[in-house]
């Protein structure tokens, strides 16, 4: 069992374990930055104000936040309620008014004694002749001023926040923080003039200027590196014990993949001519293969899977694919298994709701070897599941899989060549940050036949023409999906909504509308599939949180809503949905104006192109630091501190470090290497530390 250093216990307490964060405060924070203390060191200032302009009244500026020392001198209580309250202050040189809305008047008496010295800072306004303050920020006795003469962090903030408590817990946050033995090579350390971990955030959540708020910053870069460095180390060890366990040459005959050639109702791009090659080269070297093919969705990988996995049979083993859902794992099962019984290899299939017999006997076969291809979902991975000797192991990952799921079937697979499938093309800087040195392949073409798909944006006010086309779509016997918005804060609104416009389609459409949700039952979810795939429902209306992966050939229209909320790359996933079949398909990205200017942008590309790689770098240059959204609906890694965008240098020093490391200290044994592993705990590397031990 991996144990975290106690040194890192008080960063890994709830939140709420800090003076002054209750149970209410503590829910905000965790909407905002995390559960946990740690997640409050990783919430970085956005801005600062600037508190140390300390004018006397009548030189203050209107509009600028000043810190001013003052006497109070009366309280002016309004005359009717819908009124301000007003406190007047005032010093040598003239009259300040503080204003106050809603007031509580013994508060007020109590911080603003008549006849007491206050300091207070706030933004100064001059409404004619009178100078104000609404709402100081801060009112404190006069021995605290120079407490206040600073600059003060301003943070991102959420519903039930403000900065005040925010900043204070960040403080508290920020005073658990222990000093840590320093992991980066003290040559490159004194090279890049940082300072240690402990005094880099500190300084960061203490800025002392606009440019501590720059990426760039030295202070800020050290602790990107920190976590690139995590990154990128705990990539190295899961990667170098995938290679060290032995691997195996798999060399095959071609006997099967033969025949199913023979049996297969198309023929294969060239691009899939030479991923095909690629991978069978790379399973027939003496070292164990793991590798990337990357296509957009509907390129075919799943065929390119087969012959990979044919070809581990030829040679005597076991393959296995795994799908990221149920219904992707049937859906694949449906597929291959006919393709893999022409050539007269059994097919068995293994999600978490195959049960009693039937998944007794698909044990026993994996077990025996008189399965050769075992499809399922993470089930497959799980405790009681023994293949008699599996050679190749796909993921369809669809990005959905997290690093964890990886390392589970890398554990599960001890000696297998692995092979990971991703839809949508992960650009070069980001892809080593999710797979490390990792290599790849890719399908670059679409197979013969397709039609572009004919992309156009709308308001949604023009719902009603929508409907419209819809109805003249199914009465052309097409298939349409209708996509609605699910937003991770609330799930439940988001549902409501879809379920409205389900029983609004319906009242038009009848029976012709069915309705899949992420909090369906499996089984209730693939009957309604099944009833669009091939039965009487042509209008599928969708929350996201299901997986619409099935290939559905008739289905020509999609229909997204809200398309704004969306991710540039989830939206061309799932408009890889339709343009599968013959016939020309339409997507309508249907917005709520109006559209900011990354939204207006990300649905031009869509319009522009359909191809994901392109997609994808584009995604990545759009990605600004407040659209985390897209990056975690891609399942690739979520920096909280490092931006690829300014860090990429970083990314690349990262990677050759922790080649060196692992070089010089693959067990991470001396001094540096238990600072490393603390490394690893705070950035919640765990399981690879793991592998530390089982070696
Ligand atoms: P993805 O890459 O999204 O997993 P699939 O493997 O599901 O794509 O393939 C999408 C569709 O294209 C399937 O219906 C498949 O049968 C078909 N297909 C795959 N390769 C070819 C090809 N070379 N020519 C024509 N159709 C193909
Ligand atoms: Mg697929």
């Amino acid at each position: 069992m991996a144990a975290r250093p106690k040194a890192l216990f008080p960063l890994f307490a709830e939140v709420t374990a800090l003076k002054g964060v209750g149970p209410r405060l503590g829910k905000a924070i965790a909407r905002l930055a995390g559960p946990r203390v740690v997640d409050l060191l990783w919430h970085l200032p956005t801005g600062l104000i600037d508190r140390r302009f300390s004018p006397k009244v009548a030189a203050a500026p209107s509009g600028r936040i000043a810190t001013i020392t003052v006497t109070v001198e009366a309280h002016l209580p309004p005359p009717n309620p819908r009124l301000p309250y007003k406190v007047r202050c005032a010093d040598e040189t003239g009259i300040l008014h503080l204003v106050f809305f809603h007031a509580h008047k013994d508060y007020l008496n109590k911080a603003l004694p008549v006849g007491a010295e206050r300091a207070v800072s706030g933004r100064v306004e001059r409404f004619g002749a009178e100078i104000q303050m609404v709402h100081p920020d801060h009112i404190a006795p006069i021995e605290e001023l120079a407490s206040l003469q600073t600059l003060e962090p301003v943070y991102a903030l959420t519903e039930g926040l403000t900065l005040k408590p925010l900043a204070k817990a960040v403080s508290a946050a920020l005073a658990r923080a222990p000093e840590l033995d320093e992991w980066i090579d003290p040559a490159f350390l004194e090279k890049q003039r940082w300072s240690g971990w402990r005094d880099s955030l500190a300084s960061v959540h203490a800025p002392d200027g606009e440019s501590a708020l720059d990426p760039a910053h030295r202070d800020r870069m050290r602790l990107a590196y920190d976590e690139l460095l995590a990154n990128q180390l705990a990539l190295a060890l899961i990667r170098g014990r995938h290679k060290r366990a032995a691997g195996r040459s798999l060399r095959g005959d071609e006997r099967l993949r033969n025949r199913v050639a023979n049996a297969l109702p198309y023929r294969l791009t060239a691009s899939q001519q030479r991923a095909i090659g690629e991978i069978i080269e790379d399973m027939a070297g003496p070292s164990r293969m793991l590798r990337l093919l990357q296509g957009d969705v509907g390129s075919g990988k799943t065929v390119v899977a087969l012959y990979a996995m044919l070809a581990a049979i030829e040679a005597g083993t076991q393959a296995a694919l795994m799908a990221p859902t149920e219904i992707l794992a049937r859906q694949h099962h449906a597929v291959l298994a006919p393709l893999a019984e022409a050539a007269g290899v059994r097919v068995g299939l293994l999600t978490g709701r195959d049960k009693g017999k039937a998944r007794e006997a698909v044990l026993a076969g994996l077990a025996s070897g008189d399965i050769a291809i075992a499809v399922g979902t993470h089930a497959l991975f799980q405790k009681g599941v023994t293949f008699r000797d599996l050679g190749l192991a796909v993921i369809d990952e669809q990005h959905r899989f997290g690093v964890h799921q990886r390392l589970m079937f890398g554990q599960k697979s001890d000696r297998a060549d692995m092979l990971v499938m991703t839809a949508t093309p992960i650009p070069r800087t980001l892809m080593l940050t999710a797979y490390g040195d990792m290599d790849d392949s890719r399908l670059t073409e679409k197979p013969a036949g397709r039609r572009p798909i004919d992309t156009r944006t709308m308001p949604l006010a023009r719902l009603d023409e929508v409907v419209a086309a819809v109805s003249r779509a199914i009465d052309a016997s097409a298939k349409v999906y209708w996509v609605c918005p699910l937003v991770e804060e609330s799930e439940a609104v988001d549902l409501a909504a879809a379920k409205v416009r389900h029983a609004e389609l319906r009242t038009r459409f009848g029976e012709r509308v069915g309705l899949v949700h992420g909090r369906m039952k499996g089984a209730d979810k693939d009957a309604v599939m099944a009833a669009f795939a091939d039965g009487p429902v042509d209008v599928l209306v969708a929350t996201t949180v299901i997986e619409v992966g099935i290939d559905v050939a008739e289905a020509t229209v999609m229909v997204i809503e809200h398309a704004e909320r969306f991710g540039l790359a989830q939206l061309h996933q799932l408009r890889g949905r339709i343009g599968r079949g013959e016939r020309p398909s339409t997507c309508l990205l249907l917005y709520a104006p109006p559209l900011g200017e990354t939204a207006r942008a990300r649905l031009n590309i869509l319009r522009e192109t359909d191809d994901g790689f392109r997609i994808a770098e584009e995604d990545l240059r759009l990605r600004g630091a407040g659209e985390l959204l897209g990056t975690r609906q891609s399942g690739l890694p979520d920096f909280r501190l490092a931006d690829l965008a300014v860090h990429g240098e970083l990314l690349a020093a990262a990677r050759d470090d922790a080649r060196l490391i692992l070089s010089r200290d693959p067990m991470l044994a001396d001094r540096r290497g238990a600072a490393l592993r603390t490394l690893l705990y705070l950035f919640e590397r765990d399981v690879a530390v793991t592998y530390l031990r089982s070696g």
